[in-house]
């Protein structure tokens, strides 16, 4: 009999076993350091902490990926600056114990780099980073942030920031579990978009002894401690089971009797791209540019955006790619597109409206997309994020055309776009509905709150009425809508998006099979019966159950 199994939240499919891994968060210097009793000693400390950091971070560069490699090169260098060591020496010498200095030194640092502005002031978060690396050290507790990786790893975090999570190995990244994140935090999302299994909302997760043998199951959101051979046995069925049901089916989406229903992949980058470039699908519905630049420091040129661009088009060949312009802000910071701290940066200057503020942001994208669109030949079509107004779709419309690329199309994710598409989608080609804020933005709830994972249900009735209202536009309007949000990718909500209307559903080219399997047993009217189903009932529990009860039997074996 397994040992200990915990549950949360599935939101990326697999199974995966092997050792856990802690991901150590941030330590802070102790409220109670003693002064220094020997001053000389406790800057030796310094020195020393900060270069172990330093030799770490160029031990970690030699193992990252190219794109990795030179961001912590640039930080190992912030770590070896003699400034910094002198400035955080002066504070011991004042009477501050080590990692006090240290913090101190890093602040003082922190505030002339912002006041420097440009490039320095886009370094904050690395000195930061060397700063909180450097306290663990002189305290002799674990560094902050994921280890380095000496085999296949179980990942447990807290949380995960964008950026960790894309900079994951994955050849050694098995599964991921956090305690905290929701269905749709770029956690979530960057996993099931790296083919990971991955947990999220796992109480007691970060409590399990690193070292200690793990199974996690990504779709059921279980992770069992000291998984037995029962347990792996059974998994193992199931898998096999439900690879041989996937296999059955396969070409383009469609429903039973054949109304087509496009199976498109959400993309973060080249990696993502010639991953899903191979793979039984019929294009991308969503490349989240601003995954690219996470980690970018200044705004990259537009030949070295065209560069990405051209590997990101070409595993297509003629199928569709839908590039989403940057989506900045919010839970997707960027060094070089940052406006300044806000009260609520959810409800800000996120997304489109970022981009009305900083033009050139924009229309250097669309220049070096137009670039890569003509060297490659690809079926590019382009699409705005966070587009509540006429008046902004018609403005990225008019942008878009004026760099001579064919097709604009805006994300439909603030309730605002989806009740009045009809208006906004005569500006434009073709609309994409971002379940993941229309939801945040339909149940005022944050999506980064896993705490409240239950508000932001995709299955929420009230979601389901205003995705039907973008769709009753979009028909009204003779324009295709998709959905590239985290619910196309679950076989039992598609069909309900199928019911209402969609043209496309776009997802973690993971989740394409069952989504595809989905389709193949109902026919275009089921969908649509289903979809009546979910609206007509009470509660989110409620539709999932209704939906889940009426959905055909092979399909739920397979869940
Ligand atoms: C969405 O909001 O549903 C979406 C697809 O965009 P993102 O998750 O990147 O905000
Ligand atoms: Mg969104």
């Amino acid at each position: 009999m397994s040992g200990d199994t915990r549950h949360g939240v599935g939101v990326s499919p697999g199974t995966a076993v092997g050792p856990v891994v802690q991901v150590a968060p941030p330590v802070r210097p102790p409220a109670d350091e003693p002064a220094p009793a020997d001053a000389g000693a406790a800057t030796d400390l310094v020195l020393e902490a900060l270069a172990s950091v330093a030799a770490d971070l160029d031990d970690r560069a030699a193992a990252a990926s190219e794109h990795a490699r030179p961001i912590l090169k640039a930080t190992a260098m912030i770590a070896r600056d003699k400034g910094l060591a002198k400035a955080a020496g002066k504070h011991v010498g004042a009477g501050l114990g080590p990692a006090h200095a240290i913090a101190a030194a890093v602040d003082e640092y922190a505030a002339q780099f912002e006041a420097l502005g440009g490039y320095f002031a886009e370094r904050v978060t690395d000195l930061r980073d060397v700063g909180n690396r450097a306290v663990a050290a002189v305290l002799g507790v674990p560094a902050p942030g994921v280890p380095v990786l000496t085999g296949p790893s179980v990942i447990v975090a807290e949380d995960l920031a964008p950026a960790e999570t894309a900079a994951l190995d994955r050849a050694l990244v098995v599964a991921i579990v956090t305690e905290a994140g929701g269905r749709t935090s770029h956690t979530a999302i960057l996993a099931a978009q790296m083919g990971i299994p991955a947990a999220v909302q796992v109480h007691g997760a970060c409590a399990i002894p690193a070292g200690t043998t793990v199974a996690v199951d990504g779709d059921a959101g279980a992770v069992t401690l000291d998984p037995d051979l029962e347990l792996l046995e059974a998994q193992r069925v199931r898998r096999e089971r439900r690879a041989a049901a996937l296999a059955s089916v396969s070409g383009p989406g469609a429903t039973r009797d054949g109304h087509a229903i496009a199976l498109l992949a959400n993309i973060g980058g080249v990696d993502d791209a010639v991953a899903a470039g191979a793979q039984d699908l019929e294009g991308v519905g969503l490349f989240r540019t601003e995954f690219v630049y996470l980690s970018a420091p200044t705004m990259p040129t537009v030949e070295e955006q065209a560069e990405v661009y051209r590997g990101v088009l070409a595993p297509f060949g003629s199928r569709r790619v839908v590039v989403r312009t940057l989506d900045a802000g919010a839970d997707k910071p960027l060094a070089f597109a940052d406006l300044g701290e806000e009260e609520n940066p959810a409800l800000g200057r996120r997304g489109l409206r970022l981009c009305q503020a900083r033009p050139e942001l924009i229309d250097s994208q669309l220049e070096a997309l137009a670039i890569a669109a003509r060297d490659t030949g690809a079926d590019v079509r382009v699409m705005a994020p966070m587009v509540a107004t006429v008046e902004e779709a018609r403005w990225f419309a008019s942008r878009v055309r004026a760099a001579g690329l064919p097709k604009a199309g805006v994300m439909i994710e603030v309730p605002a776009a989806a009740l009045r598409s009809r208006h906004v989608l005569a500006e434009v080609d073709f609309g994409s509905l971002g379940t993941n804020d229309l939801a945040q933005y339909t149940m005022a709830t944050d999506r980064m709150a896993g705490e409240l994972s239950d508000l932001l249900d995709p299955w929420q009735p009230a979601v389901l009425d205003v995705v039907a209202a973008a769709c009753a536009g979009g028909a009204w309007a003779g324009k295709p809508v998709g959905v590239c949000g985290e619910s196309g990718g679950d076989p039992l909500l598609a069909l309900v998006l199928a019911g209402l209307g969609v043209a496309s559903l776009s997802m973690a080219p993971s989740k394409v099979p069952a989504v595809r399997y989905a389709l193949s047993l109902h026919t275009h009217d089921e969908c649509r019966a289903l979809a009546e189903l979910a609206r007509g009932a009470a509660t989110a529990a409620e539709a999932h159950e209704a939906v889940r009860a009426a959905a055909r039997e092979e399909l739920a074996a397979i869940l």
